[in-house]
């Protein structure tokens, strides 16, 4: 059992993203005699990249007072309306699918029959592209600015719904200026070592500078370093290398490729990996994450350099396991951010992971009032755990696509799928999946980080749910509701010819 009743401090290891949103929250929760101190150091810094939101960015920064306008100027950030998959199918310069952000908006997903959409297995049988029938998509399409996309969001013309991309310094240390003004405190240092006690609680940390700091509760958010999980507080590691191949990665800023700063985040598949190009408001935050088995860090900056015809300046390169922790409380102990897993940026789910984690936490020691059961800890860990799983296999089907012209993508097509997304795609042979398939995804009090129809956008973008799997559903329809079919079909048609 964990007792935080009369807890007197509460330290966050880590000013990162991860450690200052933690931050921000968790003062919320404690009453103001308990002190809430952040550690970081200016000398180790940050790890500079992760510039895309996902779908719960809005409501996490709602949740701590955080106006979206004052967000989005302080940050640089921009619209996101979700991803832009860019020759993942024939390697060919047009070949581009999307995933926007839609969750169960627009005219059709209104309509559910048995966990099932019939209007998008009606798309689905015409070959129709899913997001076409998003109001909001052809913003998109046409690299609409930004005054544009806010007006649509004002005058609830789009069915996309919002997220942002935000410079990654400026995020951090935006959310410092709001923590120093919500009475959190702040120490740079570099911790050096981590004391725990006979039970295995982390009691204390020690400082470079001789100082022991004791504490009730700490939360690493050290990022990559891991300073205290999988270290002083045991956990099991969870990889994903047999399954998801990049490993490394190169980020470097460039100018945007485009008139306006695209709404959506670019994934670009290359040789041996892909290029993500996020844009912000003054430049484009973008990088090489590749396979290290498949191609040299020389190569791939030659690589891109070829694909963008100029030069870069790489920031750095970046080495990870594509994986997580199992265990992510640990008795007086919350990992969060790259400290307690991270699989590649596709799909940018590392912040959304965060934020859902910081939410799960929160909604847990509150309704607990602090006295938390080592079952409601256990549950709290496997709910996590199963997130990852759903954004492992998530990922995994975006590599279930047809590229094959080189060794990677070749290799790639040899990767063992994992048993679930194995199963699903098994069953998607015969029909379109559903909201019953990602069920086992979601436990104790968790919110899945991806909605059927974000499955169902990916799946049908790379061709994976065969026409006939969707006409079978069809075929089982009444006369009326063929009739609304085709008066559907009918509507998307015209919209589509209106925007050619
Ligand atoms: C290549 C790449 C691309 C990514 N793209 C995306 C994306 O598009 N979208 C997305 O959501 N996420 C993305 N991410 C993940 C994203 O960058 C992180 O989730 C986010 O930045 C949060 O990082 P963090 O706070 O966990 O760690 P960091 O930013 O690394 O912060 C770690 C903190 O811990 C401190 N620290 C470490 N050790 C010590 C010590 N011993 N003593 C004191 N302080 C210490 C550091 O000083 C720092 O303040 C990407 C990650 C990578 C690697």
């Amino acid at each position: 059992m964990l007792n935080l009743r009369g807890a007197k401090r509460v330290v966050i290891l880590g000013g990162g993203t991860a450690g200052w949103y933690a931050a921000l929250a968790l003062r919320k929760i404690f009453s103001a005699a308990v002190e809430v101190r952040v550690i970081e150091s200016s000398q180790i810094g940050i790890v500079g990249v992760g510039e895309g939101g996902l779908l719960n960015l809005q409501s996490a920064l709602q949740a701590l007072d955080i106006n979206l306008d004052e967000f989005k100027g302080e940050t640089n950030g921009t619209y996101k309306w979700g991803f832009s998959y860019e020759r993942w199918r024939t390697g060919a310069e047009d070949d581009r699918y999307f995933h926007p952000f839609a969750s169960a908006q627009g005219a059709a997903s209104q309509w559910q029959r048995m966990g099932t959409y019939p209007l998008f297995s009606a798309m689905i049988h015409q070959g129709v592209e899913l997001p076409d029938y998003l109001r909001g998509m052809q913003l998109i399409k046409r690299n609409a600015s930004q005054d544009e996309a806010r007006q649509a969001i004002e005058k609830n013309e789009t069915d996309v719904i919002n997220s942002f991309h935000f410079d990654s310094y400026k995020i951090a240390k935006y959310f410092k200026k709001l923590a120093m003004e919500r009475n959190i405190t702040h120490q740079d240092t570099i911790v050096e070592e981590v004391e725990t006690d006979e039970r295995g609680y982390v009691v204390a940390l020690h400082t470079r500078d001789q100082e022991k700091i004791e504490l009730d509760f700490v939360v690493d958010a050290t990022g990559l370093s891991r300073k205290i999980i999988g270290k002083a507080v045991p956990s099991t590691w969870h990889s994903f290398r047999e399954y998801l191949l990049l490993d490394r990665a190169i980020p470097y800023h460039m100018p945007h490729p485009l008139p306006n700063p695209y709404l959506v985040s670019r994934a670009i598949a290359l040789s041996s990996g892909w290029m993500w190009q996020i844009p912000l408001m003054d430049r484009v935050g973008a990088g090489y994450v590749y396979s290290s088995k498949h191609i040299s860090d020389e190569q791939a900056v030659q690589e891109v350099e070829k694909t963008l015809g100029y030069p870069i300046q790489p920031q750095r390169i970046i080495r990870f396991e594509p994986g997580c922790f199992a265990q992510i409380w640990v008795g007086n102990m919350l990992s969060v951010g790259l400290a307690s897993g991270f699989v590649e940026p596709l799909e940018a789910t590392s912040i959304g992971q965060m934020l859902e984690t910081v939410r799960n936490f929160v909604r847990v020691l509150t309704t607990s009032q602090g006295v938390v059961a080592d079952s409601t800890i256990r549950e709290f860990n496997a709910s996590n755990f199963m997130s990852w799983m759903e954004i492992r296999d998530f990922l995994r089907m975006h590599y279930d696509c047809p590229r094959r012209d080189t060794p990677f993508w070749k290799d790639v097509a040899a990767t063992p799928l994992p048993e679930k997304y194995r199963a699903l795609k098994e069953t998607m042979q015969l029909r379109v999946p559903r909201l019953m398939d990602l069920e086992g995804y979601i436990l104790h009090g968790r919110h899945g980080m991806f909605h059927i129809v974000n499955w169902l956008f990916v799946a049908s973008g790379l061709g994976l749910i065969p026409p006939h799997a969707a006409n079978v559903e069809l075929m089982s329809l009444s006369k009326e509701e063929k009739q609304k079919i085709a008066e559907f079909l009918g509507w998307l048609q015209a919209k589509r010819a209106a925007n050619a």
